[in-house]
């Protein structure tokens, strides 16, 4: 392969540390290979679990790898750029796992010299990690054992005389909930996947970090003109301002008018007028927001401290909640209480549960009740009516610590229908396992890039916000970025053109998310924000590579090629996978502007192998073919498929 890199490797540094909490051993590996061939960050860890682990490695077995990453913009001034990911084989789907976050700690694990932290095997006691520049040590955990979220972070913090940065997990982790996530702090979380409940069966509580170098660039004055460049079109556009007023639930009122807000588990696409009014969620920010919170290099800052002053939860001081939480919990289970939906998040994020499988198992319990599917004998007592938030706070807590009821819901809507059978299946609203708040009937472009997401459903890697969106993309943009018409683009019922544009965004976050970039930073949200072209002179500049748009681009379907080479290895997936849900083929929209649009599945499977088309991919199965695999150098990939198809 043709060496990318220039003299200087710029912000990154090359470095990660392994640690075997098995035998205790913490090793620093040399891994400058990791952002020529690989991108660094999450495409790095895709290889990684690739080849180190065998197939039999199941997600609670001790060799799993846990992988953080540090992308390599990360601590330098890109805008978004504090995206660190945690990457593994996940219990949710059985598979590729990884999920990013917000995080501080990133940008000390560069400012440490690390770029990734590898972690293996299993202890016989709690422990959490501990770095300070070249202090790496592994720490006793039993004080923290059995801590919530928040006060395992008060708790370290006390333990070390000062704040630091800190990746936990709760008691859903712990428990090994599926559901389980990782927090970054109080408020930001790793979510779906399940990545809180490896971390939890490997018994590690909590990794801090403390560095005190610099991250340096390649080639500092290009980099910053680039940077300031792309700030500015952020910050002049109207997508800025309204984010920077209400933050990710600025959609609520789009998404209502144009019916792509989900209902009682999906049986409505538009909520009724009154639940409408008593979920939304801007009054609760005018009246309670105490401040605005960002992260290193965003210039958007879309989060926001509220402080309750009044009501039923006066006292409580949280980070908004954004709008998976009133799309995902509020309107699918019907609550009509705006302040709650503060309160729901802080009781997720306390037990360190992803607020989308929550939304998901409790949506599918609520509807199989309804139905009389599940009764109080399955329940223990508990009536699980739509809209009673006592109900949904208690079946919380049982999630995470695996009583009750709770016990049943913890492994998602999937599993949990699987265990109580009688039909309940149809409910359980997953793909690839990952409960799903994402609406596959509201457009033909995020349900193609929602069924086919390597991490099991999922919109924020490869899925299409934009045709639900009120901003108007011109037909000058549309070309210039995917060579797509507006119409093509935007229509939320044309199936043509919608695999090109999810290729396009599957490029773009693999891109994105091994250099730890913020997608709301770029063109998935507004065509004036970042694209490919700009995160290739970035990388380049910041970096030290020499890579052509056209280069990142083909990186990227390599990086693709990986998480589906981890899907077929670990978890069996082909094209069946990659099919909407069984009530998204079978029912129409039920109401709102488009009521009774429904899928054509002659035209979905039609989109579908276009898409398998531009991947290089086999039409009939799905998988990677051979002549791809040789053509992006993944020989062991190839290897690996023809021994297993043979036996
Ligand atoms: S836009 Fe929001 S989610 Fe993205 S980096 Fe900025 S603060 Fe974080």
């Amino acid at each position: 392969m043709k060496n990318r890199m220039s003299k200087s490797t710029g912000s990154f540094n090359g470095k990660l540390i392994r640690v075997d909490l098995t035998t205790q051993r913490i090793t620093i590996e040399d891994c400058s290979d990791a952002m020529t061939d690989w991108l660094g960050g999450s495409g790095y860890a895709a290889k990684l679990l690739f080849d180190e682990l065998p197939a039999w490695v199941t997600p609670y077995d001790p060799r799993n790898l846990i992988i953080i990453s540090a992308g390599a913009l990360i601590g330098t001034p890109a805008p978004g750029a504090c995206k660190m990911s945690i990457s593994t084989i996940g219990p949710v789907t059985g598979g590729w796992a990884t999920g990013s976050s917000d995080s501080h700690l990133g940008v000390e694990l560069k400012q440490a010299g690390y770029d990734f932290i590898i972690l293996e095997g299993r202890s016989t006691r709690p422990v959490y990690l501990y770095i300070n520049n070249d202090v790496i040590e592994i720490r006793s955990a039993d004080v923290l054992w059995g801590l919530d979220t928040w006060e395992t972070i008060d708790k370290l913090n006390e333990l070390h005389g000062e704040s630091l940065h800190s990746l936990v997990i709760g008691p859903a982790g712990e428990n090994m909930s599926r559901g389980a996530c990782v927090l970054q702090g109080k408020y930001r979380a790793f979510g779906r996947c399940g990545t809180g409940a490896v971390f939890g069966s490997k018994l590690l509580k909590a990794v801090v970090c403390k560095g005190s170098g610099y991250v340096h660039v390649n080639n500092p004055s290009a980099f910053l003109h680039k940077v300031s460049e792309c700030r500015s079109r952020i910050m002049n556009s109207d997508t800025f301002r309204e984010m920077g007023r209400l933050g990710t639930v600025n959609s609520y009122r789009q998404r209502q008018k144009i019916g792509a807000v989900a209902y009682k588990n999906f049986q409505g696409y538009q909520l009724p007028d009154d639940l409408f009014e008593s979920i939304d969620p801007e009054p609760i920010i005018k009246k309670y927001q105490i401040s605005r919170s960002g992260f290193p290099g965003c210039p958007i800052s879309c989060n926001r401290i509220i402080h309750f002053t009044d009501g039923e939860y006066s006292g409580l001081t949280s980070m908004m909640s954004p709008y998976e939480i009133v799309g995902g919990i509020m309107s699918k289970l019907a609550i009509a209480d705006s302040h709650y939906q503060v309160k729901v998040f802080t009781e997720c994020n306390r037990m360190g549960l992803d607020v989308d499988m929550v939304g998901g198992a409790i949506a599918w319990a609520m509807e199989c009740w309804q139905r009389g599917i599940l009764t109080e004998d399955d329940t223990e007592g508990l009536e699980l009516t739509w809209g009673d938030k006592n109900v949904v706070s208690k079946l919380i807590k049982q999630i995470a610590y695996r009583e009750g009821f709770g016990s049943i819901l913890t492994e998602g809507s999937a599993k949990a229908a699987e265990l109580i059978g009688r039909g309940s299946d149809y409910y359980a609203m997953h793909i690839k396992g990952q409960d799903l708040y994402e609406m596959m009937r509201s457009s033909t472009g995020l349900c193609l890039g929602v069924a086919v997401s390597t991490r099991g459903g999922t919109h924020t890697t490869g899925a299409p916000c934009i045709e639900q969106s009120s901003i108007r993309v011109s037909d000058d943009e549309a070309q210039r970025i995917f060579g797509l018409s507006a119409y093509q683009v935007q229509n939320p019922d044309t199936y043509d053109g919608k695999a090109e544009m999810i290729v396009y965004y599957e490029q773009l976050t693999r891109a994105i998310n091994s250099l730890g970039i913020c997608l709301f930073n770029t063109v998935w949200l507004d065509m004036n924000f970042m694209n490919l072209d700009d995160i290739t002179e970035l990388i380049n500049q910041g970096v030290g590579l020499t890579l052509t748009t056209d280069e990142l681009k083909e990186m990227t379907m390599k990086l693709i090629d990986m998480e589906k080479a981890i899907n077929i290895k670990f978890a069996g997936f082909d094209r069946t996978d990659d099919m909407p849900t069984p009530r998204d083929i079978t029912e129409a929209v039920p109401d709102g502007p488009r009521k009774g649009w429904k899928l054509d599945m002659n035209q979905y499977n039609l989109m579908l192998d276009r898409y398998y088309e531009l991947h290089g991919w086999d039409t009939v199965s799905g998988l990677p073919t051979r002549e791809t695999l040789i053509r992006r150098g993944l020989d062991n990939v190839l290897e690996f498929m023809e021994t297993k198809f043979k036996e």
